[in-house]
């Protein structure tokens, strides 16, 4: 397999692309992907700073790698869960810590969420309500997201999400016609409310084997575990069902996203005006919420006080 660009030996392949590429073109390919997804949905400006959300991972830690090279101004922002299984939330954090301190001390937050909160991650799966322990780390996650980014005033808070994040989750929500999820799922999500921060997904139009391929070439050290309760999420069966069609057809997967997200350009998930749902303000934690005097965040730590009593 030769580079397309250069006849060198090519490290990638993207079918998609009908792309061939060496180790020293993909690294210079990846950046300019991802500049261009940014100003394609005007995500930030080089003006602006931006909070990166990463995990330890190859797709955040890649990202945030991308940025600087792109020149933009960017903190870091590290929610340590609790997870104690295998050090997984601790052996997350010491990479990101020494990515930031290879690339000269980057600025980056830490929130340490049993320290702060009391509880970690293991502890949410404890309220017998149900609730699957991801939606609950989601639910706690965009939380802390929100109010770091608040309080810090960025710009935006980027996450490392790539197509094929994004392809799982439009499929799961065709499959079962979620249509206030599809309105919502797009690489910016806009602050629809002064309390809440504009998130954005610079990563998008790369597929998961380009990111990973982008972390090695790289040499970035990221964490090579998953978290313990990953094998419970059902995107990846998403992720593998598309990986399957993508076998099949070449292409598929970036067909079924960015045909979407042209379709939604089009008006076709346009939001109806009257259905937008009024924020109040949590009386706990100040932050916007439409369920009522309480957040669904702080609605969560008092089941589980309730139900240590
Ligand atoms: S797999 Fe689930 S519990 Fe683990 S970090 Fe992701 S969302 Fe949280
Ligand atoms: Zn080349
Ligand atoms: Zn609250």
């Amino acid at each position: 397999m030769k580079c397309d660009q250069c006849g060198g030996v090519a490290v990638i392949g993207m079918p998609q692309h009908r792309l061939h590429l060496c180790a020293e073109h993909f690294l210079a390919w990846v950046p300019r992907m991802v500049e261009r997804t940014i100003r394609r949905y005007q995500m930030f400006t080089h003006d602006e700073c931006v909070l990166v959300a990463v995990s330890g991972g190859k797709d955040s830690l890649s990202l945030w790698e991308i940025l600087i090279e792109l020149g933009y101004q960017t903190e870091g922002l590290y929610i340590n869960l609790g997870i104690a299984h295998e050090d997984y939330s601790d052996v997350s954090q010491r990479h990101v810590e020494a990515f930031a301190a290879r690339h000269g001390g980057l600025p980056l937050r830490i929130v340490d969420v049993r320290r702060e909160y009391g509880r970690g991650i293991p502890d949410l799966g404890k309220t017998g309500r149900g609730r699957r322990m991801c939606s609950a780390c989601g639910l706690v996650k965009r939380h802390i997201m929100n109010r770091v980014a608040r309080e810090g005033g960025y710009a935006a808070i980027a996450t490392g999400h790539n197509l094929d994040d994004e392809a799982a989750v439009l499929l799961q929500n065709t499959l079962h016609w979620q249509g206030s999820y599809l309105r919502r799922q797009a690489p910016v999500l806009p602050a629809s409310h002064p309390g809440l921060a504009r998130k954005v997904k610079p990563l998008c139009h790369l597929y998961e084997r380009e990111t990973a391929a982008y972390a090695l070439v790289k040499e970035i050290s990221f964490v090579e575990l998953e978290c313990p309760y990953s094998v419970r999420a059902t995107t990846i069966f998403y992720k593998e069902l598309l990986n399957r069609l993508e076998r099949h057809s070449r292409g598929a997967k970036q067909q079924f996203y960015l045909s979407f997200l042209k379709a939604r350009e089009e008006g076709l998930f346009a939001p109806e005006p009257e259905s937008a749902p009024e924020l109040g303000e949590c009386r706990a934690c100040g932050q916007p919420t439409t369920a009522g005097e309480l957040c669904a965040f702080c609605r969560l730590w008092q089941a589980m006080e309730e139900h240590d009593d």
